[in-house]
């Protein structure tokens, strides 16, 4: 192994987005910790605002950060100058938007919406062709080929979406809420799909999502909570003699300050709020409500 297959691809540490607006400053993410391998398919959730796009937005190369650190193939996503940037967009990641109309040009037919990315790159009409032919049979669209995206379903719109996103042959494909404008069939097959292409391709795959279907389909789940990582869901596979069946098991993520998010449901039910008494017991913590606080409330 090469020293750079050791790093995780994407290595996003203690990430601060802040946005200003006039004298307003909005804390999109805030010391937001996250690693992710090379080859993994994994989602993103978490409530309307919580910061998932920006989070996008960042690894796509599309906004920088305002501090911390935030690493994709060991490129540095704080300092890449404009023109980096331009290049970083155009060869390391594809991106697939919700609204299908972002993603497509509407008066062109499927198969030259995969060959305009790969002609701006410099590869001849030729090649164009015969790539863009290749990853429209790829998504299931050979037989759509000189249909323009008014013709197509939205599934199959945001199929041809993946296919110019790949067109480059990026290492990274991020997809923000691709099936929100899908119906439950639609959603299946795209996210069929995106799966699919993470095995065939080995290109490692972030999707954003609402769908809460999606655990049971990609290795992993983060939630976002408030612009950081809140909580982990992994699948496995259990075995129990000779059946097997998926298990999800869920951790919360305790970044290096030792800071984690209690669910919300915890804080609520044990009216925990401002403080909280924390001891080591044994083998695990303890965390109780600040006593004072519920005598009072007596
Ligand atoms: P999500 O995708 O999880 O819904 P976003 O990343 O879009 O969340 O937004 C996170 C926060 O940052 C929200 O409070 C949002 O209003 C704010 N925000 C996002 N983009 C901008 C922007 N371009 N300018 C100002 N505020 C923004
Ligand atoms: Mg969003």
């Amino acid at each position: 192994m090469s020293p750079e297959e050791e790093q995780p691809y994407i290595v996003c540490e203690d990430l601060f987005k802040i946005y200003k607006i006039a004298d307003l400053e909005v804390v999109a993410l805030r010391g937001l910790d996250l690693t992710v391998q090379k080859a993994e398919f994994m989602a993103i959730v978490g409530a309307s605002g919580s910061g998932k796009s920006t989070l996008l937005n960042i690894l796509a190369g599309l906004d920088q950060p305002s501090a911390g650190r935030a690493f994709v193939g060991g490129r540095d996503l704080l300092t890449m100058t404009a023109s980096e940037m331009v290049d970083y967009r155009r060869k390391q990641v594809g991106f697939v938007w919700q609204q299908t109309g972002r993603n497509l040009v509407p008066y062109l037919d499927a198969l030259q919406n995969v060959e305009v990315p790969l002609i701006l790159s410099g590869v001849t009409k030729k090649a164009a062709t015969a790539r863009s032919r290749e990853l429209l049979d790829a998504v299931g669209l050979s037989h759509r080929l000189h249909s323009s995206p008014s013709m197509l379903s939205g599934g199959e719109q945001q199929r041809v979406s993946i296919a110019v996103a790949l067109a480059n042959d990026p290492p990274l494909l991020l997809a923000d809420e691709p099936t929100g404008e899908l119906d439950s069939i639609g959603a299946a097959a795209v996210f069929d799909l995106f799966s699919n292409l993470n095995r065939r391709y080995k290109v490692t795959v972030i999707i954003v999502t609402h769908d809460p279907a999606i655990a049971a389909r990609v290795d992993r789940v983060v939630a976002i909570r408030d612009g950081r990582t809140s909580t982990e869901i992994f699948r496995r596979t259990a075995v129990d003699g000779n059946t097997t069946r998926i298990v999800h098991d869920e951790y919360v993520l305790v970044d290096t300050a030792g800071r984690l998010q209690i669910p919300r449901e915890y804080l609520q039910s044990l009216d925990i709020g401002g403080r909280a008494k924390v001891a080591l017991a044994g083998s695990h913590v303890e965390i109780r409500p600040e006593p004072r606080r519920h005598q009072e409330e007596r």
